[in-house]
């Protein structure tokens, strides 16, 4: 059992094994030694000496003593004591009764122990020391020296000496069994012991080899992540760097050594602080980068900086990079140019909020500027909206480019002279806007924006040279004041619309304050315009015919047919009111054809009742003379029914002589080529001359109401009146005075050979019927 194992778990393992051993040996020993020492005595006693089991009782008084205090006795001296008791018991034995073969037992026994408890060597010194004391004592035997006090062969012979020696064989026999059988078990223990150990140590091994693969690929797949790493960081244009907290560098990427002109290696370990002064970034970065090592937080911001070339704008990035136990590490820090994208910002703004021809504010901007004024302040503003007028015409005539050129002079005569506080704003085509804050000016927000409106409609009529050529423009404006005239943008640009609309139709080249009576007539206007939509579906127009008469003999020469709109919703609505509502929305082209069918119908129908041919005459506004193909679509309409061209005549009022010369001389040419006659309606009412008048192939002239209306009253008008008549005439113009209500106005007019009447003196505009009984009665 003398093994040389240095494993410390073994050697106490192989330690309790023994001290288990032990204590059996000695529990066996005391007991079989017991049984031993009481058969010895009787034996002895019997036999008349009593000396040897004197000796064995005190033998076995010192193992039961031992046992007693076995954990305060020392392995070795336990051992040795069993071994020098049976030891001691054998010489004994030998010494008193020379028994050599029951000592022999005790000899051989002690031996036995010793190879169980101590080592081989001790095994081999007792077995030689054992072999030499049965020999001495043989000796002394042999040589007398030793005696019997009793007749050996009596001893030998008797009962219980024989007792005592099958005793002592029994004992050494199961002392041989029982050690053996307790190796044994150790053994087998040791056995499973080592099984374990070694399917533990195969198991381990397995994980290790697993763990080791699993290292490998880790190894692997961190070496691919970190050549990713090192590709982005190297690839990337950021200038990218880590620093310890004593702000050393650790590493930087080939971005920033080119940024710093310096080798990477020359870079790692160089101190932040020694690059300070090289450039700005660093500079401005350095109070951030304290920031980060004392409140240990990741923070953002950007930095404008000069560069070299020119102005650069980055974004940075300090991340704090700590160690689990909360300890800094090291400190990452990121700088993202961000120049190129901020100014493609700043261009989508200026795309997105501001007007592309002009530069200036934009309608999208406009609007958030009203709706950011009224959702902050309280206090008011105006706004003063406007277009140029004929715009379109100008753009069509001198082409886009100079148009937009025109444009862009307007915008910059405009922001030249308007107050700096003024917002001005394009909204579209040829729409602007201007916004005046209250704040802005120390007068009252009424004066100011009056100002402003003058100054807007003064400047847009200066003109504007292009090529050489001078173009001559002007504006129409409304004006509007928050919250006066609105409290939401919608409202408000809607009002202004109006006021604008406002101006426009009143002559052009004028601002108007919107006030709630425009917004009546627009309103009324909407209204009418709905139920005008539906007036034919609905049946409810009609024509009268109002009768023109002769100078001469007061017999009628003709009618002029009058259109009439018997609303359902509002009753009879007069063509002063709905005429203009219909010529705003275009809807007068619909409603002219539809009466020249109804006239020329009108003149097919007396044809069949009367000999007398009439003329007929038609109002004709200039938005249907601007039609394409005007005049061969009247042609048509008066083919389809088989009329006369010289019984149809078409008034026009003066005011459509001065829109565009050359187009409606071109149509009144054409209407006169198909034989069709021509009246300038309301002469009087304009500013044109009769020499002006010349250009334009006419027929007749009709003198306005107003004219009439003031013979007998007033002696200039009156002789005005009749020199009219006398130059219409030379210039082969036949004369139709309207509105004439009074017996003087048709003496006086008779007198100055006018040669036709209009009023309500001979005839009101007449019905169907009224109209036949005039045809028939003459
Ligand atoms: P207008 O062309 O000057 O038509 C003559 C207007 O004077 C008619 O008014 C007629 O009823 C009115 N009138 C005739 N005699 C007298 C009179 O003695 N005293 C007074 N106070 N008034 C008299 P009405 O029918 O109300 O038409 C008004 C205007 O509407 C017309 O003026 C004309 O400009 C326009 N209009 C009427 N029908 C048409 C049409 O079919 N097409 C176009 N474009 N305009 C039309
Ligand atoms: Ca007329
Ligand atoms: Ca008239």
């Amino acid at each position: 059992m003398d093994m040389k194992i240095e494993d410390p778990a073994i050697e106490s393992s192989m330690h309790d094994m023994k001290e288990r051993l032990l204590s059996r040996i000695f529990l066996s020993v005391l007991g079989v030694g017991f049984i031993f020492s009481v058969v010895n005595f009787i034996n002895e006693w019997v036999l008349g000496s009593v000396q040897m089991t004197y000796a064995v009782i005190m033998f076995y008084s010192i193992l039961l003593i031992m046992h007693a205090f076995r954990r305060k006795i020392h392995f070795e001296i336990r051992a040795y004591t069993i071994i020098f008791i049976l030891f001691g018991t054998g010489i004994v034995s030998g010494l008193t009764y020379g028994m050599v073969g029951s000592s022999m037992l005790f000899y051989v026994g002690a031996a036995y122990v010793a190879m169980l408890l101590l080592s081989k060597r001790e095994t081999i010194y007792w077995m030689a020391m054992t072999l030499f004391i049965y020999l001495v004592i043989y000796v002394f035997w042999v040589s007398g020296i030793l005696t019997y006090e009793f007749s050996v062969m009596e001893y030998a012979v008797s009962e219980t000496t024989l007792i005592s020696r099958m005793v002592a064989f029994i004992f050494f026999v199961g002392l041989l069994i029982f050690s053996q059988w307790m190796v044994n078990e150790f053994l087998v223990d040791k056995m499973n012991d080592l099984k374990q150990t070694h399917d533990e140590l195969r198991l381990s091994d397995k994980q290790l080899i697993e763990q080791y693969n699993e290292i490998l690929n880790n190894r692997e797949e961190i070496k691919l992540k970190e050549e990713q790493y090192r590709s982005i960081v190297e690839n990337t244009e950021d200038l990218i760097y880590a620093v310890t907290p004593e702000k050393t560098l650790i590493t930087a990427n080939s971005s920033f050594s080119a940024f710093m002109n310096m080798d990477q290696k020359e870079l790692i370990g160089t101190s932040l602080d020694k690059l300070k002064g090289l450039v700005t970034l660093i500079d401005e970065n350095d109070r951030n980068v304290d920031y980060v090592l004392e409140k240990k937080v990741p923070i953002q911001f950007v930095q404008r900086i000069e560069k070299p070339v020119g102005r650069q704008i980055y974004h940075t990035d300090i991340t704090p990079v700590m160690h689990v136990d909360g300890s800094f590490t090291m400190m990452l820090i990121k700088h993202h140019n961000v120049t190129e994208l901020v100014h493609k910002d700043e261009q989508i703004e200026q795309l997105a909020y501001f007007d592309q021809l002009t530069g200036l504010v934009n309608r999208y901007h406009f609007e958030a500027i009203i709706s950011e004024k009224i959702n902050d302040t309280s206090h008011q503003f105006g706004i003063i909206y406007f277009d140029l007028d004929h715009f379109k015409k100008i753009n069509d005539t001198i082409g886009h480019f100079a148009g937009d050129y025109l444009l862009k002079q307007v915008a910059e005569m405009l922001q030249a002279v308007l107050p700096e506080e003024a917002i001005l704003a394009r909204l579209g085509g040829d729409e602007f806007a201007v916004l005046i804050d209250e704040a802005s000016e120390g007068h009252s927000l009424t004066r100011v924006l009056e100002d402003v409106a003058d100054t807007v409609v003064k400047t847009a009529r200066k003109p504007v040279n292009i090529d050489g050529v001078h173009y001559y423009i002007s504006a129409s404006a409304g004006v509007v004041v928050y919250p006066i005239h609105g409290s939401s943008h919608d409202e408000l640009m809607k009002n202004v619309d109006t006021a604008m609309y406002k101006a426009k139709n009143d002559g052009k080249n004028k601002w108007i304050f919107f006030n709630a009576e425009i917004k009546d007539e627009t309103d009324q206007s909407i209204l009418l315009e709905a139920h005008l939509r539906h007036a034919f579906e609905y049946d409810e127009m009609y024509v009268d015919y109002q009768p023109l008469v002769s100078g001469e003999d007061e017999h009628v020469r003709g009618f002029e047919a009058l259109m009439r709109w018997n609303s359902n919703y509002f009753g009879p609505v007069s063509p002063a009111v709905f005429i203009p509502v219909l010529e705003q929305t275009g809807m007068i082209v619909e409603f002219g054809e539809w009466i020249l069918k109804e006239a020329m119908n009108k003149i097919h129908e007396l044809a069949s009742v009367s000999d007398q041919s009439y003329v007929v005459s038609v109002n004709v506004s200039l938005l249907q003379l601007k039609q394409e193909r005007f005049a061969t679509n009247v042609k048509r309409i008066m083919d389809e029914w088989g009329v006369n061209p010289a019984s149809v005549e078409l008034e026009i009022t003066e005011s459509i002589l001065a829109d565009d010369v050359d187009l409606i001389i071109n149509v009144l040419s054409e209407l006169k080529q198909f034989g069709i006659r021509i009246a300038l309606d309301d002469f009087g009412t304009g500013y044109s001359s009769l020499s002006y008048l010349r250009k334009f192939p006419l027929d007749t002239l009709k003198i306005d109401k107003s004219f009439s209306e003031g013979i007998g009253q007033q002696q200039k008008q009156i002789e005005l009146i009749g020199s009219i008549i006398q130059m219409a005439h030379k210039i082969g113009l036949e004369v139709v005075a309207e509105g004439i209500e009074e017996p003087e106005q048709v003496a006086y007019l008779k007198r100055h050979h006018c040669d036709y009447f209009q009023g309500y003196y001979f005839h009101k505009p007449l019905n169907d019927k009224d109209l036949l009984e005039v045809v028939k009665t003459g």
